[in-house]
């Protein structure tokens, strides 16, 4: 799972550690006070979402005296599905031009991509033409290497630019655990040198026992990254994916788990949650099923729940204990649950569920059956 931080963590976290930002501060919308210094400013909207200047979320303002009201203003928008309750105040640049360089992991092979263009800015993602992109290794020297061939393609002095802040981007990236890393755009200036006007900056959420500095981030922030705050507190994954939704899960595997509700979804049902429970990992306490099952009872809409378990180092047996546990502690969760076990220790899982003689529980280990069943218990 991967942690999009917002522009203003982004900035501060690679400032830190050598990159060139733009004057600026984080406040709250409530609250929020006109700077001291004279405009013009830039208010921008801190979500953990891209596309903010197209949404509106990007406001020049000449006067310092209106930074409040915009602020106020941008209040009123949900960008990507966010409320903007933060904003950046920076002053706004005068740029020559708006480059663009990032850098990226390819899923399927490993390599790093990296990307740069002189004409960067609010088109450049969907223009994608316009961006030049080398593969490389994915070690600090072929990196650097590649970036170094990148920037040399564009024509001067974006070359330069591309070039310095690239370098900066490798070391970053490698550093901090990071996914991506985007400077979109790249404020060219006119005496040659650069300042990021935007960072992107995607964590991986499976690294940040190795970053202590960025858990931390993330934990003192959990309204705006409440999806990993939850997994780091909690050490699995429990996203409500459609409040309205009908159908509870448990399952284990985020692959599988995605997989599960895409299928669900497929078939006209519609999912509540996104659940990676980690049942190898259980350790005999039934406390994460007793906190999954409690979040699926305080569903509207709960009609049925699926317990889907394709477990490779989880024992059945155990986990159905578990499970008898964690529904004995949610009694109030009534609706039936469909209980889809599969791999080591299924027979005794079985023998478990079925002497618990529990009310509303079909076991099925055929995954289209089961989902039939929760199509019809969907319906009913
Ligand atoms: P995004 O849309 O979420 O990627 O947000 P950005 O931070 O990239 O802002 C969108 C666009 O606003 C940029 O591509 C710039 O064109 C413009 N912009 C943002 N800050 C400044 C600034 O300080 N000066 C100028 N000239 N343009 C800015
Ligand atoms: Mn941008």
């Amino acid at each position: 799972m991967a942690i999009l931080l917002i522009e203003h963590d982004a900035k501060i976290l690679l400032a830190a550690r050598g990159l060139s930002i733009p004057e600026g501060q984080a406040m709250r919308v409530e609250g929020s006070a006109a700077p001291e210094k004279p405009g013009p400013w830039v208010v921008k909207a801190q979500v953990p979402a891209g596309g903010r200047g197209k949404a509106g979320g990007i406001r020049l303002v000449e006067n310092a005296a209106a930074v409040p009201e915009t602020a106020r203003e941008l209040s009123m928008l949900r960008i990507g599905g966010f409320p903007v309750d933060v904003v950046r105040i920076e002053k706004a640049v005068d740029a020559l031009a708006e480059l663009f360089v990032g850098i990226t992991i390819d899923a399927a092979t490993g390599e790093a991509v990296l990307m740069a263009s002189a004409a960067g800015g609010v088109e450049v993602e969907a223009a994608g033409d316009k961006l030049t992109t080398v593969h490389t290794q994915f070690d600090a020297a072929a990196m650097h290497g590649g970036m170094a061939r990148l920037a040399a393609g564009l024509p001067a002095p974006a070359s330069q630019a591309v070039a310095e802040c690239g370098a900066l981007l490798v070391d970053n990236l490698l550093a901090l655990d990071a996914t991506l890393i985007e400077i979109n755009p790249l404020f060219l200036l006119a005496d040659g040198s650069w300042v990021a006007g935007d960072a992107r900056m995607d964590l991986d959420l499976n690294a940040l026992p190795r970053q202590p500095d960025l858990e931390r981030l993330i934990d003192t922030q959990k309204v705006i990254y409440a999806d990993a705050a939850f997994k780091l507190t909690h050490g699995y994954d429990l996203v409500i994916t459609d409040p309205g939704g009908a159908v509870g899960l448990v399952a284990t595997g985020a692959g599988l788990s995605m997989q599960l509700l895409d299928e669900m979804t497929r078939r006209g049902l519609r999912p509540f949650n996104f659940c990676d429970i980690r049942s190898g990992m259980m350790r005999g306490d039934p406390s994460r099923l007793i906190e999954n099952l409690r979040t699926l009872q305080q569903a509207p809409n709960l009609r049925c729940v699926l317990v889907n378990i394709f477990a490779g180092i989880t024992e059945l047996g155990e986990f159905a204990e578990l499970l008898l546990q964690a529904l004995d502690a949610v009694p109030e969760l009534e609706q039936p649950m469909v209980v889809r076990l599969v791999g080591n220790g299924e027979a005794e899982a079985d023998a478990t569920l079925r002497a618990s003689g529990r009310p509303g529980m079909m076991l099925e280990r055929d995954l289209d059956r089961a989902l039939q069943l929760i199509a019809e218990a969907s319906n009913a």
